[in-house]
């Protein structure tokens, strides 16, 4: 078994510590803990990546008997497929390049930068992209990357299956439901789906009605410019970690190409048990970091910066453990058997929203007898079915899983519902989302109502904020106006006379457009724009003094009804 990395004090519950807490010591401490595990977090993909590498080239799931990847990797390693798929080709990936893997060996680059680095370097430019990796945040990697036109964005590959969420309600609720889905976007400038959406209002709740005094998420943050990235970070200390594979874990990498595919399955089932042991640790000290704000002490001006450039974790997962860690105050049934290993993380999160101090025996016993498949149906049975003031049991083996109709029955004041909220999200954001809904339903109410509780309130929430103002990214669409862009992120809200020209909020003075386009196009003078929106707004691209720009268009039209002039005669 992969002993822990941090000490055993440090991992006690730390309210048991709070008054002698120094939010500077701890920061700088936790911090140091946190990178380590980290580290060996990452050396432990890397073992999952090549053993996940001859899996996939041998189609394994089909030799194990399962007809696709998601479907396997789901039961056996409570993974998604596409993580296992992005681990396995940065893994190999990186086997090709020695001097990245030497440096990642060494702790002096990270599994985040390696991820976009791989997605450039050739042998031949090694060296260069290192030193240039060497001084940077991820962040300004990223967009050192864009700049050269590589603009697939790598997404975290830490996030778990996607799941069903399913809510029965009455129709007239349908409303509520896509109207913060709607604020949602307007807030996030970009057009989310019902998943994405359904993420921040669950981050929204929670941040109220989480057990601790302080609370974690800054779901109101603004969003970071392009242009702007402040390197204060760039000052901490970043000595190298080094952190040294379990040998444990470690063997598991060797001879992988010999193995048998059933070898291979249990190969990468002890890997994931091993980082599990690593991410439950971290769980506990993320919790304190981040419920403490300590990030902002270290000068990250946010928590998902900090999980990305010191640890190189999605604030989703981060988000995760920490609910986890906290619902194991109640049930530590569940942190134990996440720890070792016999809960996968899928499986973990699926219990998270129902499993409490009286039932957490039963659903972990029915966690290990079942298929995730079926554990799932039974938790969302389990959570219609609940009685009111009683804890929500799993049902009895073998049930058959009707809805129960006694609920509208038995309490003929509670609405017919007769429309559902359905979508498929990562297991992480379903499992928070319901996690939110039971903090917000009251005991007697039904579920819908502890989600039109928590909408309400994230809509008072959100509305109370500058940013939401009015839907003008949807009248383009959720994509940047500026004439041939294809931009649908970070969208901004421009003046078309500038507020600082005395220029009006109405709405034929407003235009949406890209970050890209905003900051460094219009800003920049490289691209101009006047009219009245939205129809006719006169574009100039390639602004040049003294010249005739490069593009004038209205709308996607070009002015003089061509799109250039021939091409000069070389
Ligand atoms: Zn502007
Ligand atoms: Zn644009």
């Amino acid at each position: 078994m992969v002993p822990d990395i941090v000490p055993p004090d440090l991992l006690a519950p730390p309210d048991a510590r709070s008054r002698s807490f120094r939010h500077d010591d701890a920061a700088l401490v936790l911090d140091g803990y946190l990178r380590r595990l980290a580290a060996q977090e990452a050396r432990c993909r890397v073992v999952l990546g090549r053993l996940g590498r001859v899996f996939l080239e041998r189609r394994g799931q089909h030799l194990l008997g399962f007809a696709r990847l998601g479907d396997y990797a789901r039961e056996r390693l409570g993974l998604s497929a596409r993580e296992l798929q992005s681990l396995a080709s940065v893994t190999e990936r990186m086997e090709q390049l020695p001097a990245i893997r030497m440096a990642f060996e060494r702790g002096e680059v990270s599994w985040a930068q390696v991820r976009l680095l791989v997605t450039v370097v050739v042998p031949e430019t090694e060296e260069g992209w290192l030193a240039l990796a060497g001084g940077r945040t991820v962040r300004a990697l990223e967009a050192a990357i864009r700049e050269l036109g590589r603009s697939e964005t790598a997404e975290e590959d830490d996030g778990g299956p996607h799941v069903r969420f399913r809510l029965r309600c009455p129709r007239r609720f349908l409303r509520l439901w896509r109207e913060v889905v709607d604020l949602a976007r307007r807030m996030a400038g970009a057009e989310l789906s019902h998943g994405q959406a359904a993420e921040a209002i669950a981050a929204e709740g929670l941040s109220a009605r989480s057990a601790g005094c302080e609370v974690w998420p800054d779901t109101a943050r603004q969003p970071e410019l392009p242009g702007d990235v402040e390197e204060t970070f760039i000052q901490l200390e970043r000595a190298p970690v080094a952190e040294v594979i379990p040998e444990e874990v470690e063997v598991l990498g060797l001879g992988v190409e010999e193995l048998d595919t059933f070898a291979l399955d249990g190969r990468m089932r002890a890997v994931v048990q091993a980082s599990q042991r690593i991410d439950w640790q971290m769980g506990r000290l993320l919790r304190v970091f981040l419920d403490r704000r300590l990030f902002r002490v270290m000068g990250f001006p946010s928590a998902a910066r900090y999980l990305r450039e010191r640890l190189g974790l999605s604030e989703r997962k981060a988000r995760a453990l920490v609910a986890l860690e906290r619902r194991t105050w109640e049930a530590p049934g569940l942190g134990e058997a996440y720890r070792a290993g016999t809960l996968s993380w899928v499986r973990a999160l699926t219990l998270l929203p129902v499993i409490g101090e009286k039932t957490a025996s039963a659903w972990i016993a029915r966690a290990e007898e079942v298929t995730v498949r079926r554990l799932a149906d039974e938790v969302e049975w389990a959570l219609v079915a609940r009685e009111p003031f009683d804890p929500i049991a799993p049902p009895p083996p073998g049930a058959a899983l009707d809805m129960p109709d006694r609920q509208t029955c038995a309490r003929p004041d509670w609405e017919w519902p007769d429309a559902e909220i359905v979508f498929s999200a990562p297991a992480e954001v379903v499992a928070l989302l319901r996690t939110a809904i039971l903090a917000f339903t009251r005991p007697a109410d039904p579920l819908w109502k502890g989600l039109e509780q928590l909408l309400e309130h994230v809509q008072v929430e959100w509305e109370g904020q500058p940013r939401h103002r009015d839907p003008i990214f949807a009248r383009y669409g959720w994509r940047c106006a500026v004439p041939a862009c294809s931009s649908r992120r970070n969208l901004h809200d421009h003046h078309l006379i500038f507020r600082s020209r005395g220029g009006e909020n109405a709405q034929d003075n407003r235009v949406t457009v890209c970050a890209w386009h905003h900051l460094r196009g219009i800003h920049a003078g490289r691209v101009r724009a006047w009219g009245a929106a939205p129809d006719a707004i006169t574009w100039e691209l390639g602004v040049r003094a003294g010249r005739e720009p490069l593009l004038r268009l209205t709308g996607d039209w070009y002015v003089g009804g061509t799109s250039g002039s021939p091409m000069p005669a070389v």
